[in-house]
Formats: C-alpha cells, sequence, structure tokens
C-alpha cells in the first residue's frame, strides 16, 4: 500500500497533466469505472463538474482552477443514494466533502462505493471573476498558484478570492481517502498524493503509483495559511454579529431580498426535500396582505422574508459549512453567508458539532441527551 506518490512536473501544466493520467490510471485498473470531476467544457471553456466514463474524455479535467461554479455534493449524493454498485472517483474541495458527509448522514447519499480525492483548496473566485480573469486559458490557473507561493497575493484585475474562502479554516481535505496535497507545494515541481485512508492507499498502489517522501514544507505553509484565514474569519464574523445584533440590525443586512431562494437552491446543506416556503403554506389569500398592510400600515413586497432566512437558519445553523455558495448566487449581494456562518459558529460550538468532521458522528438534532441544555429544562 502507498502512503505518499508524487507526480513530478516542470510546470503547471504537467502536474495538471499527471494527475488527468493517475485518474486514467484508476480506471485503467478498475479501481473506479467512472470519475466526477471540475473539468474544462468546450463551450465557454467553463468549467463545471463533469460525470466521466469514458477515459479519452479525462482530458478536460482541471481541478486546479479556482472556482468552484457551484458546490458538489448535491451531485455526489445524486449519483450515489441509490444502491447502484457503481465504483466513482469523486474529486471535491474540502467544503464539498464536508457536506456531502452530512447528506450521507441524512441518507441522502452513500460511501461505500465512492473513492474521495479531496483537493488542497487555496480558495475559489466568484464565477463572474473568473470567466473574466481565465479566459479560457489555464495560464491563468497556474499564475494563481506561483502568485500565492511567491506570496503576491490573489487580486486580480481588482478581484479577490470569495469572502467565504478568505475566513475558510479547512484547506485541507478532511474525510477524503486520497489527498491532493498543494499546501507549500511549488506547482513548477510537482505535487503530492497522500493516501489517507486504507482505500485510498490501496487505490494508490492498484494505480501504479511509487511510494515518496512526506511533503517537508507543509505544515509551516498549512500554519500560516490557517493563522491568516482565522484571523479573517473572526473579524468577519464579528462585524456580522454587531450589524445583526437587534432586530433592525437584521433587516437592514436582509432588507433587499427579493425572495428567489437562489441561496436555498446553491446550499449544499440545504437538505428538506419539498421546501415549505415553494408549497401552498406561502400562496397566501389577496386578503390576507391588505390584512397585513391595514395592520402596520403598510407591507415590504416580498413578504415572509424574514421568516424564510430563520427558518432556513435554524436548519442550517449546525450544518453550515461556510463554503459561500449562498452569497456567491444572491443577486441582491447580501452577505448570506457571512449571516449564516456568524449564527452557526455559535451553534457548532454550543453542541460541540463540527459538520463533515466524522461520518458516525450523529446530527446534533437527531439526537436528544437526558442530561443536555438542563438549565433550558429548569427555565434558567
Ligand atoms: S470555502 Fe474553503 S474549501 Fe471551499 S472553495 Fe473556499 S477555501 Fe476552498
Ligand atoms: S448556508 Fe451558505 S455558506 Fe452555509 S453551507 Fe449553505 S451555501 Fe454554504
Ligand atoms: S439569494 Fe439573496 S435575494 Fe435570493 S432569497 Fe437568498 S438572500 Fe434573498
Amino acid at each position: 500500500m502507498v502512503e505518499y506518490a508524487r507526480i513530478e512536473g516542470k510546470d503547471g501544466a504537467s502536474v495538471l497533466e499527471g494527475l488527468r493520467d493517475f485518474l486514467a490510471s484508476l480506471m485503467e485498473g478498475q479501481v473506479v469505472e467512472a470519475v466526477m470531476a471540475p473539468t474544462r467544457l468546450p463551450y465557454k471553456n467553463v468549467i463545471m463538474q463533469t460525470l466521466i466514463k469514458d477515459q479519452a474524455k479525462l482530458h478536460g479535467v482541471d481541478p486546479l482552477a479556482p472556482v468552484v461554479p457551484t458546490n458538489a455534493a448535491r451531485f455526489a449524493a445524486q449519483l450515489t443514494h441509490d444502491e447502484t454498485g457503481r465504483r466513482l472517483a469523486l474529486v471535491m474541495r474540502p467544503c464539498e466533502i464536508r457536506p456531502f458527509v452530512e447528506l450521507v448522514k441524512l441518507k441522502q447519499g452513500r460511501l461505500d462505493q465512492v473513492l474521495i480525492i479531496g483537493m488542497d483548496c487555496l480558495g475559489r473566485y466568484e464565477n463572474g471573476d473568473f470567466l473574466s480573469l481565465d479566459k479560457g486559458d489555464p495560464s491563468f490557473t497556474m499564475d494563481f498558484y506561483r502568485a500565492l507561493r511567491d506570496a503576491r497575493g490573489a487580486v486580480r484585475n481588482g478581484a479577490d478570492l470569495a469572502e467565504a474562502c478568505k475566513a475558510c479554516e479547512h484547506p485541507v481535505a478532511d474525510g477524503a481517502d486520497i489527498r491532493v496535497l498543494l499546501i507549500g507545494e511549488d506547482l513548477d515541481r510537482g505535487i503530492t498524493l497522500e493516501g489517507v485512508t486504507e482505500k485510498g492507499k490501496v487505490a494508490l498502489s492498484k494505480a501504479g503509483m511509487s511510494e515518496a517522501q512526506r511533503p517537508s514544507h507543509r505544515e509551516q505553509a498549512l500554519e500560516t495559511l490557517l493563522k491568516e484565514r482565522i484571523s479573517f474569519r473572526d473579524s468577519w464574523l464579528k462585524d456580522m454579529r454587531e450589524q445583526t445584533s437587534d432586530l433592525e440590525g437584521l433587516m437592514n443586512v436582509l432588507g433587499n431580498c427579493i425572495n428567489c431562494y437562489n441561496c436555498r437552491v446553491a446550499c449544499p446543506v440545504c437538505y428538506c426535500r419539498e421546501c415549505v416556503f415553494v408549497t401552498d403554506t406561502f400562496q397566501h389569500d389577496s386578503e390576507q396582505f391588505f390584512r397585513w398592510a391595514q395592520k402596520r400600515g403598510m407591507l415590504k413586497m416580498p413578504t415572509d422574508t424574514l421568516f424564510y432566512h430563520l427558518t432556513r437558519m435554524q436548519h442550517m445553523s449546525t450544518l453550515c459549512v461556510g463554503c459561500g455558495q449562498c452569497t456567491s448566487v444572491c443577486p441582491s449581494k447580501i452577505p448570506v453567508s457571512q449571516l449564516f456562518r456568524s449564527v452557526a459558529e455559535g451553534t457548532q460550538r454550543l453542541f460541540d458539532y463540527e459538520p463533515g468532521r466524522d461520518v458516525k458522528e450523529p446530527l446534533p438534532l437527531g439526537v436528544f441527551y437526558e442530561k443536555e441544555f438542563q438549565e433550558v429544562a429548569a427555565g434558567k
């Protein structure tokens, strides 16, 4: 069994080629019969998660590009919730693996037939920014990694990484069988693969990889990255808590919500099969609007905005992984993920729960311990 393996390269492009060859070896060695990975598609040169059955189609795979058009956890669940017996490699980032683990706990996906290949994550740009920076030219990606290596920062043409990424303390792919190590690596020389689970180590062996050295610069680079991100996260969340310390503040943040529900659709852990907000419960009689307007003198349209967010927040605050997709898709530029994370941090701390940490860890709201929250039961 192989624990560490090396993909050598002379520049980023050859490393990417080596990654594709590795995926091809997994298919060739029948470790998996299909791969889902971010792939550069011929139309518009966009990168989207793509399910690949034909090895020859792996040539567009590009998991290094700093973009996550949409969180892949839900696709992983769609591909695995039925017992198909198909062996599948999933190439995902940490904020995609963690919600997938939560969906598995909710019985919306399965882990038994999948090999999770988790990318170290140095962040992503918003989709629109990436499209205008990348322009279909992969050299942008390589420049991105070189800039981070040389401490030149990620800002390009005024575009910076998504705020959620600057606040992300999970750049390492927990829950992966194999990790693609990028932190502290120089893509102009190569990268290292780490077999984390037994399944991952066996897969590296079957793909014909040879044992290599554990990378030496990783720990120091990881420590520096985490320090930077945690410092950003703490002031970012503090700022949101201050802004929303009362109802008026919360309404100020949410006031221009147009009830499009994009944030619900994009969220990888918004788990209800049928959302109550799109059922008849919220198809109010016309007269109802007049009654509300009568009571308060006026009525903001659309209605139910605060109720929608508070309901979603109640569902999400134990499970939010801080992926930032809700903010990315908001047409009204509402900092949804900053708001949800600011609440989730407290809830998750209270339950000592970290979404995606361990598939065996029960969902906080799915279990009840006799001794928990006695102060609530006692009415204190
Ligand atoms: S939230 Fe974290 S894991 Fe997700 S893209 Fe950003 S940095 Fe990567
Ligand atoms: S609420 Fe937003 S940040 Fe949290 S998991 Fe959902 S989409 Fe990601
Ligand atoms: S995406 Fe933005 S505008 Fe749409 S429902 Fe969510 S917060 Fe409101």
